[in-house]
């Protein structure tokens, strides 16, 4: 997911644009911000916006797609091995700086949440801080504002990103294919935190996955509605649709024959059972098997799911009820 619309919209964004195209960027910028499972995508971002060619980094070329990969061989990472940075990587982040870049025009050094780097190892920067290499950028991360060092904070230029108000969240995760109504049951949770939002949204996924799975077993009835279904069923559900469907279709068929079904799913298995024949679920089994197969190889993920819907009907018409 690609969060560059959503910064655009906040101030940090904007004087950092600002600073770009008036030529007063900064050699150094700390991103505080408390939404942690953002800050790395936030930071790479801020990245292709230094290396890209376009002025708004295109997010496709060859840099962008190797720096968001945090691949690219002057765009580099910090901490290296550990969890947080320490004096080796910093060591290792003075000794690479003197070396001119290998493919662009600048080298950019990102460091991950700084709030956890060690003191030592913040000392240690100063002095790169303090006089940095030409064409040398440096990223840094935070959380919190607190644990770094005064002397550090005085050499960077800060840039706050602050809660997105929430109709910004929804928007955006809209766009990425979230569900609207499933978001709203999260959104007023999360505090203006992105990442807090997908983490709520992602927690139900499974009962999510089971109400879908149930919702198509029982509601697909012509290939009308395959494209309906199909729209539903995102990337990031769909090994979970495919589990819930599994499940579904074996809790049914046992239902079936041995006339009582695990109560943790009693009420989908009978309206499973009313709309589709025993032979129909034995027949959309084998259908699911060969949608695990296609996802464990890595299959086009609208092709497995049209696959399977297909699959899911051609079993109820062949044996309907
Ligand atoms: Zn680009």
């Amino acid at each position: 997911m690609n969060a560059l619309k959503l910064l655009q919209t906040t101030n940090a964004y904007k004087i950092f644009e600002g600073d770009k195209k008036n030529g007063t960027l900064s050699h150094a910028y700390l991103i505080a911000c408390d939404d942690e499972s953002m800050l790395d995508e936030y930071l790479s971002i801020f990245a292709r916006s230094l290396t890209c060619e376009s002025f708004v980094p295109c997010c496709n070329c060859r840099t962008c797609t190797l720096v968001s990969a945090k691949t690219h061989t002057d765009v580099i990472w910090y901490p290296k091995s550990t969890k947080k940075i320490v004096v080796s990587d910093i060591d290792e982040l003075v000794e690479k700086s003197y070396y001119k870049p290998l493919e662009l025009g600048v080298k950019v050094f990102c460091l991950s949440n700084v709030s956890s780097m060690t003191v030592q190892a913040q000392n240690k920067l100063l002095k790169t801080l303090e006089e940095p290499p030409e064409n040398t950028f440096i990223l840094m991360g935070a959380t919190s504002v607190y644990p770094i060092l005064s002397t550090v904070l005085s050499r960077v230029k800060r840039l706050d990103i602050t809660p997105y108000p929430d109709s910004g969240i929804e928007s955006f995760l809209v766009e990425n294919g979230y569900e609207k109504e499933r978001l709203n049951k999260v959104l007023t949770l999360s505090g203006g935190r992105v990442g807090e939002v997908i983490k709520r949204y992602n927690e139900n996924d499974s009962e999510v996955a089971i109400e879908l799975a149930t919702n198509v077993l029982v509601n697909l009835k012509s290939s009308k509605q395959v494209a309906e279904f199909s729209a539903k069923i995102k990337k990031e559900v769909l090994k979970d649709f495919v589990s819930a469907l599994a499940k579904l279709t074996q809790v049914s068929i046992s239902a079936s024959v041995k006339g009582e079904s695990e109560t943790a799913f009693s009420s989908a298995v009978s309206s499973i059972l009313r709309s589709t024949s025993v032979g129909a679920l034995i027949f959309i089994s084998d259908k699911i098997r060969q949608a695990e197969k296609a996802l464990y190889f890595n299959g086009n993920h609208q092709a497995v799911v049209d696959g399977l819907l297909l699959g899911i009907l051609e079993g109820k018409f062949k044996w309907s009820k």
